[in-house]
């Protein structure tokens, strides 16, 4: 088996063989480490694409800069990428910069955690909730099976 994943920084899709997926896979075409322990900043197309083609679970954070709780909340959520590398991805979507996404995800107040596999949202969180929360909130999520184009 095989999971799908976008590469954050450039949008590629990047197939890795199971086997392959604790030596470090890189995307294949601009070389960026496809799996970190920490959150990823990306833009709304980057986000909109690994949406729809990551099996990993995608964990994103709807966040901006004048947000207390965002702000409060960003360490907590970069320790629980920490912990869950390998096992989820981590990334963060500002939304000031990306005013589109409130209407796409249907955005009615933040930090929103949305928690995407296999092509589609499978869990949403709204209001900071600490790291251990989060740890416990994402790791029921399953790697969507087979392959989602
Ligand atoms: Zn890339």
């Amino acid at each position: 088996m095989a999971i799908n994943v976008v590469c954050l920084e450039c949008g590629q899709g990047n197939r890795i063989p199971e086997a392959k997926l604790n030596a470090g896979p890189k995307c294949a075409t601009c070389g960026t480490a496809l799996f970190t322990d920490k959150p990823t900043e990306i833009s709304l197309d980057i986000l909109t694409k690994a949406a729809r083609v990551d099996t990993m679970p995608l964990i994103v954070d709807y966040w901006a800069a004048w947000c207390g709780p965002c702000r409060m909340m960003a360490p907590e959520f970069a320790a629980a990428a920490k912990a869950m590398k390998g096992k989820a991805r981590f990334a963060k979507l500002d939304t000031e910069a990306y005013p589109k996404a409130s209407q796409r995800y249907d955005i009615r107040g933040i930090p929103l955690l949305i928690a995407f596999v296999g092509g589609r949202e499978v869990k949403r969180q709204s209001g900071a909730i600490p790291a251990a929360k989060i740890i416990e909130w994402a790791s029921g999520l399953v790697q969507a099976k087979g392959g989602v184009k």
